[in-house]
């Protein structure tokens, strides 16, 4: 017998293996389907563990994968739309509409005649009046949004003219650039990296051109010698043109951002005033509802993109819809801080460190040397890249806890400076600062590799 099939026996049996585990809480399948790949993995070593070994592999194994498993964590990075975390953290109102939509809700039904109706009609008028628009409406995020409008504007004529300094790469796989290509318009750059004028859009227009396209720079800035043009410029040399121009604003700041970010965010209804045919922006950046993306603007434009076939794939499913409804009232009735978005950006310091004192004073008794802090936050999503939010952290020691602090009950996400693990509280929710103290004495008391599933 060769050596090579000796260790294929002494490889457990995934019935075996499934016996001393024990009881499970995760689906049986899933389970079996670690354990076969485990024990596949251990028939490829030289050696195989002894089976005691083998079985803690399959446990490791097992709780990595739960660890994938989609779950609150607590924000302390300081990072206000944090696209890891999942971006916006949902109002009372936008929660309230999910639930109400969950079941059987009149979603395409006009409950006045009792008959079928078209879809997302309320909400669609609310983010019209809120983006002082003629009409608006949805798509699944806001890269479906610039889609949409880019194969709608360049079916006839497909060039799209575009400044150099805005081929921008926003996140993970959104590049401009790509996004045109993947569309099918033909992208027709104008200006140079740093400069663009008016006199680069409008040498550059032909007969082919169908569209100017304005992309907001989101995640980064210039300085220094740099030019470009601005929406209203644009928008006057479009109408003469009789081209339509299409601004993508990245964030959609519902209301100004001057007061707590210190420069100002153009508004979906600054850019429209302007004279842009249609504006288009993320339903989970600064509007700090769920992703989906809105378009918003003239409203035969906005009709004529919703009759395209293509609308049907991006359309927005009803838990979308009733949380964007809840979102967009909100906003609506002034009560931007009922958003989580805008109350963590524009949380006051004071009250900030208040709960940083009192957490403080709860961990006093443990080996964390926990102390008050100085951060700064930034709103994140590639929203207002500048902006530095003076913000006020939990500190603690040492730096290791970060790790440990992710198996907390609820994962505590911080991050690490100067030899210790910070948690930013603008990202905290006042009702988390409880679980963020059991995170910090489980991590201190658990063990360090709590292997129980
Ligand atoms: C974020 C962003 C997008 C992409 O929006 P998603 O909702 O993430 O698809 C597109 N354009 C700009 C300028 C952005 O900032």
């Amino acid at each position: 017998m060769t050596a090579d099939s000796t260790q294929r026996r002494a490889v457990p049996s995934v019935d075996k293996v499934l016996r001393a585990l024990g009881p499970l809480d995760q689906p049986r399948p899933l389970v079996v389907d670690i354990v076969r790949r485990e024990l596949a993995r251990l028939r490829l070593l030289r050696a195989v563990p002894e089976f005691e070994d083998a079985v803690r592999g399959v446990r490791r194994a097992l709780r990595d994968a739960a660890r994938t498993r989609i779950r609150p964590v607590i924000n302390g990075t300081g990072i206000v739309i944090h696209t890891n975390l999942g971006r916006a953290p949902l109002s009372p109102g936008a929660l309230k509409g999910i639930q109400d939509a969950a079941g059987y809700c009149n979603l395409e039904m006009d409950l006045s005649e009792g008959k079928r109706a078209g879809r997302a009609a309320y909400v669609e008028r609310a983010l019209a009046l809120l983006c002082g628009a003629e009409a608006a409406a949805l798509t699944n995020n806001g890269a479906a949004a610039l889609v949409l409008a880019l194969r709608h504007f360049t079916a006839a004529k497909p060039e799209v003219l575009i400044s150099r300094g805005e081929l921008v790469q926003i996140g993970g796989g959104f590049r401009v650039p790509e996004i045109l290509a993947a569309s099918g318009a033909v992208m027709r750059e104008v200006g140079t990296t740093n400069r663009t004028t008016l006199a680069d859009y409008t040498g550059a227009i032909g007969p082919r051109t169908g569209l100017l396209l304005q992309v907001h720079r989101s995640n980064f800035f210039m300085e220094g010698f740099v030019a470009s043009v601005g929406a209203g410029e644009l928008a006057a040399l479009a109408a003469r043109k009789r081209l339509p121009l299409v601004v993508d604003l990245g964030s959609g700041a519902p209301c100004a951002t001057d007061s707590w970010a210190g420069e100002h965010e153009p508004t979906p209804s600054e850019i429209l005033k302007e004279g842009a045919a249609l504006v288009c922006f993320s339903g989970d950046k600064l509007l700090g509802g769920p992703q989906a993306g809105v378009i918003a603007g003239k409203a035969r434009h906005v009709a004529a993109l919703k009759r395209e076939p293509f609308f049907r794939a991006l359309r927005c499913d009803k838990l979308v819809l009733a949380a964007m409804q809840g979102t967009v009232e909100e906003h609506l009735s002034g009560n931007h801080a009922a958003n989580p978005v805008q109350a963590m950006l524009s949380c006051d310091l004071a009250s900030l460190k208040r709960r940083a004192v009192r957490i403080v004073r709860a961990l006093r008794e443990l080996p964390l040397h926990a102390r008050v802090g100085e951060g700064t936050a930034q709103a994140g999503g590639g929203t207002l890249p500048r902006a530095r939010i003076p913000s006020v952290t939990v500190d603690c020691e040492p730096a290791e806890l970060a790790a440990r602090m992710r198996e907390a009950p609820t994962p505590i996400i911080g991050y690490v400076a100067g030899q210790r693990f910070r948690v930013d509280l603008r990202t905290v929710l006042p009702e988390q600062d409880r679980e963020l103290i059991a995170a910090f004495r489980h991590a201190v008391t658990a063990e360090a590799e709590p292997n129980q599933l």
